[in-house]
């Protein structure tokens, strides 16, 4: 059986055009029963426990498991098909029923605990481990009794069943919900390349006349900013907002809403939660408690402090702006009351009047190959090396767009690891953004590291390079960030170290920060060339220093609107987590919203779609931390500083590249971040420069000059 699935095959890269969904089952029951047997050695062994003997191991019984976990996640999001999420769920539930054989096992965790008094003569790496695999055995119910050990286990496969609901509604109600249209009066204001795209869309559906949206987050909100038309703009933000609720359905007419999924979710995890004791007490009081106790701000009070300072500051100065927008729109035969689908547009219609600045002029010096190239340039100074994009066809990939880079050191040569890159939007894909970590360099190096990056821009077809917003080209930064931090990786001690397994509010800072470099003149200018002259031969066609200040000028202006879309989902997740009562999703979200006049121009994740916190794998889960996106803005403001004189000053490059090897930085998190800012400071210290951080750079400060920030990232 093993020799005939790729997955079991001895390879260095996934052999991923091989790989169909049938393979996945009978190849997790395969490696879990070769880590079952190891288990039972593990658990009887009686010579002295140590650091090599005891956790090494224990951590080496999941390697294999999650590499066919990362390449059957690939599938699921990148080529979504009912057999490949069939094929999760199942996987899913036997992963998280051997993680109960393993972490639930006294003697083993009894041989685990005995470890801790030797960690002082360790090194950080192992620190760090130790402290994963801690956090894995309380939260798979270690230190629970033999009942509340079952129950866990019932409450986790019941999660997984419950996710797979919420993803197969939300994936067919994108599909069922997008929209078709053939009247060229819909398209007018809308750039060219992206009208391509939207016909080719149409024409992956058997259609050559119209266009077709699909109703996705990133599309729907680029086509927001910049069509004329505004029942164009109200229909597809309109489907966009009923995708996951009672008014999407099916072909056979079923219901895909969210609501009760959603629901079951939120009582199944405050119940889990509260099973953790401590001295007889309940240790968590609500699922928010746990699950920000392993976060870099530690607690739900010092996450919605900094909430609340820079709701404090940001909403009066969104409700002024919002003001003088309406004014705007007013005296240009606007609508009389801005709508949650006119902000985006009018906004970017006074931005081009107050500050000169055209976003679509802005983007015709972006077309997507300059962009990736001026990241990797961006990189490559910063961190030390090459990208070289690898054409032979070595690599097997799972869709005729993913390009493939090797990206190796540039003194040494060395590999350091692969990058798969998937920019386009396309059927049964999913929405978004996001980079993820395919699979970890093995010990002896056989296997390389492999990072995926995955946009969702509208395709232009025909081979053409589509223009990306400034949004966009900050995204490409964003996921490449995510990218680099797991590719640094690769100089940890222990593999599974390698990549996004610390908390998620850590994690956003390593791809937050590197969005920082777009908004330097030097950097933008080395890769913003005009579309209309490919071999950048011209030199009249490099971006106009006018433009490039014109965006400046307007990048303050509304940027504490990004702030309040974070912190408005942020609060959403933060209360559907506690143990605030929920009786429905819209009840909640009302409640939770900010008490203003204009609380509904600021743009949010609706519960029945908010897929971020629904995901049940805790290793980079966002439940209850969708505040992370706030807290990294924050550090990663905090975290551009020693580049404010020299965006590729060699000490702080050094420093940063340091910081992204994630086994050393992310023991305590906290201590090596403020070591890299080249000082100490306590926790509380820590929170108040985030928060000042954070204000600066919406344009609240009356000392410095403001940093600016987007308006506009989802991911
Ligand atoms: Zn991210």
């Amino acid at each position: 059986m093993t020799t005939d699935n790729p997955l079991l095959t001895n390879y260095e890269t996934p052999p991923l055009d091989k790989i169909k969904p049938e393979h996945f089952v009978p190849a997790i029951d395969h490696v879990i029963a070769e880590a079952t047997k190891e288990f039972h050695k593990l658990a009887e062994e009686k010579s002295t426990p140590t650091f090599q003997n005891t956790v090494v191991p224990i951590d080496g019984l999941f390697a294999d498991i999650e590499r066919i976990k990362q390449v059957l996640e690939l599938f699921t999001l990148s080529k979504q098909s009912p057999e490949f999420a069939a094929a999760a769920e199942h996987v899913s539930q036997e992963i998280s029923n051997f993680k109960k054989i393993v972490y639930q096992n006294q003697a083993l965790a009894g041989r685990f605990q005995k470890v801790a008094k030797l960690l002082s003569e360790t090194k950080d790496d192992d620190k760090t481990l130790y402290k994963k695999l801690s956090d894995e055995f309380e939260g798979e119910g270690a230190f629970l009794s033999p009942e509340g050990q079952r129950r866990i286990q019932q409450i986790d496969n019941r999660l997984i069943a419950l996710y797979s609901d919420f993803s197969k509604n939300l994936n067919t109600g994108q599909e069922k919900e997008a929209v078709y249209f053939n009247d060229p009066q819909d398209i007018v204001g809308i750039p060219e390349d992206v009208v391509s795209g939207l016909r080719e869309n149409a024409q992956q559906r058997g259609d050559d006349t119209g266009w077709l949206v699909k109703a996705e987050g990133e599309q729907v909100a680029k086509l927001l900013a910049v069509a004329d038309n505004r029942e164009f703009r109200k229909k597809i933000y309109e489907a966009q907002g009923r995708v996951g609720t009672d008014k999407s359905f099916d072909d056979e007419g079923n219901s895909l809403s969210n609501e009760l999924v959603v629901k079951e979710i939120q009582s199944l995890r405050y119940e889990r939660a509260r099973l953790h004791k401590q001295d007889g007490e309940i240790k968590y009081p609500d699922y928010a408690a746990y699950a920000l106790s392993r976060t870099m701000t530690g607690s739900v009070s010092t996450a919605k402090k900094l909430m609340e300072a820079v709701t404090a500051e940001a909403l009066p100065q969104f409700e002024k702006n919002v003001k003088n927008i309406q004014d705007f729109a007013s005296a240009r035969r606007g609508p009389p009351k801005l709508e949650p689908w006119d902000i985006s547009y009018w906004m970017n219609r006074y931005k081009q009047d107050k500050f000169k600045f055209d976003s679509r002029e802005f983007s015709e010096y972006l077309p997507l190959s300059n962009v990736t190239n001026g990241f990797f340039e961006t990189a490559g100074k910063l961190f030390n090396v090459n990208f070289t994009e690898e054409k032979t066809g070595k690599y097997p990939i799972y869709h005729e767009g993913v390009k493939t880079y090797e990206v190796t050191n540039k003194a040494t040569g060395k590999l350091l690891g692969i990058i798969y890159a998937d920019f386009f939007a396309r059927a049964n894909k999913d929405g978004g953004a996001w980079a993820s970590q395919l699979q970890r360099q093995s010990p002896e190096h056989k296997q390389p590291s492999i990072v995926t990056l995955n946009l969702n821009l509208i395709n232009p077809g025909d081979g053409k390079d589509p223009l990306l917003s400034q949004v966009e080209m900050e995204t490409v930064f964003h996921e490449g960030g995510h990218a680099m931090h797991g590719l640094l990786g690769t100089n940890t001690v222990h593999p599974s170290l390698q990549g996004p397994f610390a908390s998620s509010d850590y994690n956003e800072f390593f791809s937050t920060v590197l969005e920082n470099w777009t908004k330097q003149e030097d950097v933008l200018n080395s890769f913003a060339h005009h579309h209309s002259d490919p071999g950048k031969t011209d030199p009249e066609k490099k971006m106009p220093k006018k433009l490039f200040q014109a965006m400046k000028n307007a990048s303050t202006f509304c940027s504490e609107l990004w702030a309040l879309r974070a912190i408005k989902g942020g609060q959403i997740d933060l209360d559907f987590h506690s143990d605030k009562p929920y009786t429905t999703s819209e009840a909640l979200e009302k409640s939770a919203d900010f008490k203003s006049d204009v609380a509904n121009l600021i743009p949010s994740h609706k519960l029945n779609r908010f897929s971020h916190i629904f995901s049940p794998d805790c290793a980079i889960e966002y439940a209850a931390k969708y505040n992370s996106y706030l807290v990294a803005r924050a550090l990663s403001e905090l975290g551009y500083k020693p580049f404010e004189k020299n965006p590729f000053d060699p000490d702080a490059s050094q420093r940063l590249t340091e910081l992204y090897r994630p086994g050393a930085s992310s023991y305590d998190k906290m201590a090596a971040f403020s070591e890299y800012l080249g000082k100490k400071r306590t926790p509380e210290e820590m929170a108040e420069a985030m928060a000042e951080a954070m204000l600066q750079s919406i344009g609240i400060d009356k000392h410095q000059p403001a940093l600016a920030i987007a308006d506009g990232r989802r991911y």
